[in-house]
């Protein structure tokens, strides 16, 4: 039978097509709704425009617009069609799609109507074969196109290995990578994530982060079609509607700063959250601070998980009992639980020799979640895979007797200082115990005679100024001189990319010739 990851979510729809399956809104703000039939037929005259462009199979259909309904019926379709979904992320300029265009070579490119000069100019050099826009408000040349086009369609049969889309990786350690999902990687992780996290008939979710991005597009848009649950929708994070929506909903998922975000309202209380079953975080690490915050005023524990764009989710703390680990089901804040059933992990030394519980090592996984590879980086792809069929995830961290695996860094982010390795995450972890310390970043810069060593950057809590020279002579009491940051610098906030994560890239330039 056809594995078409579509086809999957369609059957998941619940029996009456006219009930809301989409709760969203106006840029002005009144209600829109899309009803299950909507889903169905929008995405089908989509995929029918596709279709009748005779566009060889698995093209790649490239996509930069800002977030809608629409956008996503448009992810869909390209499913539908048998081709391959590449989202690209609102925030690149020119440069960046000029790279990403001449990388991908999409047969068909979907751009904002603002962009449509320069895009289709880019474009069409790279050999596109069409250019269609999409707006916010519904505007554009796909719609109308695609209003022509009939609303009845029947899913491309695909195979479990056919590519369904290229996400390219946020760019944290280097230059993105396209990785190369399969609708066999997608579906495994959309029914295992269905089955750990409970959903269950009446859940709603609320849907609010971008849809470029793993997180948004997969985690969040999977998880509510494969439960036929309603999303309830915004084209843009908004703190206070969001809490305000928790009384019609069920679920939700966030980067740690947008929970940061809702924390700073007086609205975000116990009554106002009691209509959730679950507050789900990912993307970049959640502080304990703000996950025992969280605790405190809502009463609900988040739920973190791991995952990357290259295996969809990894990791997770337990919704429910897991039987697998002693029935436990309690969420440890600072880890991302145990690795979801399916999902092998192993934690080895850089030789790649596999090591005991507690130890701190490079993070391996495989399972059926795990990509093809890299598009168009064949030796890149060898490279990042062990044998035995081992992706090499690039994070560095620890399993605990107990199963749980905690996150402390990544490879990239080491640096060495005087021959000896630093993990900037351990610091971090020292620093932010301090008092007046609301978080912070170790970066290594280059230094003569050491090689490298650490600098920090400290963001202080509301109305504290902690001494920075105070600051390393606590560390020095604790922690190995070598490990010891040598310049200590206070900021207002650290920079975070649009998934929340610190590009450290950033701060590294900032302070490169602080010791030269
Ligand atoms: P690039 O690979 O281009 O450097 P990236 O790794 O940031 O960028 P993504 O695939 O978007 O690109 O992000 C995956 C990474 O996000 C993971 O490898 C991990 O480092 C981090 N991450 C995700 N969830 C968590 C989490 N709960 N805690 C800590 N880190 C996380
Ligand atoms: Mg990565």
């Amino acid at each position: 039978p056809s594995q078409n990851l579509y086809s999957a979510l369609r059957a998941a729809f619940p029996k009456n097509l006219d009930a809301t399956a989409v709760f969203a809104s106006t840029p002005e703000g009144a209600p829109l709704n899309y009803s299950w039939a909507d889903l169905e037929h929008a995405s089908a005259r989509i995929a029918n425009l596709l279709a009748s462009l005779d566009l060889p199979a698995f093209s790649r259909i490239a996509v930069q617009v800002e977030k809608s309904v629409e956008a996503m019926l448009l992810y869909l379709a390209v499913l539908r069609a048998g081709h391959v979904f590449l989202p690209l992320n609102t925030a690149y300029q020119q440069a960046e799609i000029e790279y990403f265009i001449g990388n991908a070579e999409p047969a068909v490119v979907v751009c904002t109507p603002q962009n449509f000069g320069w895009v289709s100019k880019t474009a069409f050099k790279a050999g596109t074969h069409s250019v269609f826009t999409l707006g916010q408000d519904r505007s554009g040349s796909l719609l109308e196109r695609a209003a022509q086009c009939g609303d009845r369609h029947t899913p491309v049969a695909c195979g479990r290995d056919d590519m369904a889309a290229i996400l390219y990786t946020s760019g944290t350690t280097g230059r993105s990578k396209g990785a190369m999902l399969t609708h066999g990687n997608l579906l495994s992780n959309a029914l295992v994530l269905k089955d750990y996290w409970g959903w269950q008939p009446g859940d709603v979710l609320i849907h609010a982060l971008p849809i470029y991005h793993a997180h948004g597009l997969f985690v969040g848009v999977h998880g509510a079609l494969i439960n036929g649950s309603p999303m309830v929708w915004f084209n843009k994070f908004d703190a206070r509607a969001t809490i305000a929506a928790f009384a019609r909903a069920t679920v939700f998922m966030g980067v740690p700063t947008l929970y940061v975000r809702m924390l700073a309202e007086t609205s975000l209380t116990r009554e106002a959250a009691a209509h959730m079953r679950l507050f789900i975080s990912g993307s970049a690490p959640l502080l304990v601070d703000t996950f025992a915050a969280w605790q405190e005023r809502t009463g609900h524990t988040i739920l973190e998980r791991y995952g990357m764009s290259e295996t969809v989710m990894l990791c997770s703390n337990p919704c429910g009992a897991d039987a697998r680990h002693d029935g436990q089901s309690e969420r440890r804040g600072g880890t991302v639980g145990f690795p979801l059933p399916g999902t092998e992990l192993r934690v080895v030394d850089d030789d790649g020799k596999p090591l005991p519980a507690g130890e701190i090592g490079n993070i391996e996984v495989r399972g059926p979640n795990v990509f093809k590879g890299y598009w168009q980086m064949p030796e890149k792809t060898a490279q990042e895979f062990a044998a035995g069929g081992w992706f090499k995830t690039g994070d560095v961290g620890q399993q605990d007797a107990r199963g749980y695996v905690s996150i402390v860094g990544r490879s990239k982010d080491l640096f060495i200082s005087g021959g000896f390795n630093v993990y900037p995450a351990e610091i971090e972890g020292f620093i932010n115990e301090l008092p007046g310390v609301a978080e912070s970043a170790v970066v290594g810069v280059p230094h003569a005679d050491f090689g490298e060593v650490g600098v920090a950057v400290i963001v202080p809590r509301a109305g504290a100024r902690p001494d920075t020279e105070a600051v390393i002579t606590t560390l020095r009491a604790q922690l190995a001189h070598f490990k010891v940051p040598r310049r200590c610098f206070i900021a207002a906030q650290l920079p975070r990319n649009s998934m929340g994560k610190v590009q450290k890239n950033l701060l590294r330039e900032q302070y490169r010739d602080l010791f030269l």
